[in-house]
């Protein structure tokens, strides 16, 4: 099969969903390699990279299109790259099948059999396609790169002959992928690092990692919000008043805060309210990485980065992947090649769409004019 991968159209976007390197793996499937002049300029690769790997480099969206049968993408397609897809046309790119519901009905008028990485089932097998957790991965480490950026002084403490230095007190809240990266990061900065999560059986991870898992004053234990398939629910008021009360404690000593807490398919909880803010020693600094979805802070402005009157910086970036877009891509690359690898069993160039496969069946959410989102529940775990 052709495999193309399209220049990316959303403003600033530097990811790119095939890498001069991911080509190569793909041409071993038996794939010819496609790519839009500039696709991956701005996460350093050039199209020389891409020809000396051997990918047809072609000079615009259309073109690209019009060549291949698999178009590649990180960012969900606009309705001008949808308009150009054809009937039996494969697209894989994160698509958020559950907030563009035009997106997948356009796929599905289109006949175009459509793949969201986000939908990959987070079932061991898929841990390679798991785009999800590759991304948020460099999200979290990027929080803390961030965070250090806009404060103004050291996360490790110091002993100097100027003077004594304490470490940074850094509080990560949600420890899913991005939070116990930003653990690992924050820890390896030398700050002094505490962790929440509404999720009990995270507190030996958050430990293992060097960081200190934050107790509530909570008379039941913490185990509030624990969810099917290892992600949160929504918290009881009570639950919540305790964690919030937990924070309020807190917010005086910490330097740094980032926010990484996520519920599927609601809006971000607000964990860190205007007060705790207010609170907050001048200096500070909050990274909000559930900015997109809403915020975690009562503060945060999505893709903003504010200081408010007490001297708190507030950062509500929405796009820390592709702030190290080089990094990203080559991990995006790797999931879409191994996507392609199950997709192509006998490594012939061949694309086999098997609806029977957890994974692929999980993954695809239109397929031949229907729309197969959401799917059944996975039968391996
Ligand atoms: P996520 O992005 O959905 O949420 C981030 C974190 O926020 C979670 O840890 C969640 O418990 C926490 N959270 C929600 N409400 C909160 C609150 N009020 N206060 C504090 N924290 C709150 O999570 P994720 O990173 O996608 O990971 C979700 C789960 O999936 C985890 O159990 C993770 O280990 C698991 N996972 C499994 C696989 C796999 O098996 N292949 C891959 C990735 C993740």
């Amino acid at each position: 099969m052709r495999i193309g991968a399209l220049k990316e159209s959303f403003d600033g976007e530097a990811r790119v969903a095939v890498t001069p390197s991911s080509a190569g793996h793909l041409q071993k499937l038996g794939h010819e390699v496609h790519v839009e002049s500039g696709a991956g300029a701005r996460s350093g690769f050039s199209d020389a990279a891409y020809e000396r790997a051997g990918v047809t480099v072609h000079p615009n969206a259309a073109a690209l299109i019009e060549a291949v049968d698999v178009v590649a993408k990180v960012r969900p397609p606009s309705d001008a790259e949808m308009g150009q897809m054809r009937e039996g046309q494969t697209l894989i790119s994160f698509l958020y099948p559950g907030q563009n519901a035009e997106l997948l009905e356009a796929a599905r008028t289109r006949g175009v059999n459509a793949i969201a990485m986000d939908m990959v089932p987070r079932i061991s097998r898929a841990q390679k396609m798991d785009a999800l957790s590759s991304m948020a991965n460099i999200a979290g480490y990027r929080a803390v790169i961030e965070a250090a950026n806009n404060f103004g002084r050291f996360f490790t403490g110091q002993v100097t002959a100027a003077g004594k230095v304490p470490p940074a007190k850094v509080l990560i809240v949600g420890a899913g992928v991005a939070g116990l990266a930003a653990i690992g990061a924050a820890t390896s900065l030398g700050a002094q690092v505490y962790a929440f999560d509404v999720r009990p059986e995270v507190a030996e991870q958050i430990e293992s990692m060097g960081a200190e898992f934050v107790y509530l004053d909570f008379a039941e234990e913490q185990t509030d919000g624990a969810a099917t398939g290892g992600y949160a629910a929504p918290s009881s008021p009570e639950f919540r008043e305790a964690q919030l009360k937990k924070f309020r404690e807190l917010a005086p000593e910490m330097d740094i805060v980032i926010t990484t807490a996520l519920i599927p398919g609601r809006p971000a909880p607000k964990l860190w309210t205007e007060d705790m803010v207010a609170a907050m020693k001048p200096g500070s600094v909050i990274v909000d990485l559930a900015a997109e979805r809403g915020g975690n802070c009562d503060l945060t402005v999505p893709d903003e980065k504010i200081v408010t009157e007490n001297g708190v910086t507030i950062i509500g970036y929405t796009d820390f992947p592709s702030r190290m877009g080089a990094q990203a891509s080559e991990l995006y690359g790797n999931n879409i090649r191994h996507m392609l690898a199950d997709l192509t069993p006998g490594k012939d160039g061949t694309v086999v769409h098997n609806m029977e496969d957890d994974v692929i069946r999980g993954a695809t959410v239109t397929k031949d004019g229907d729309v197969t989102w959401p799917p059944p529940p996975p039968k391996v775990q």
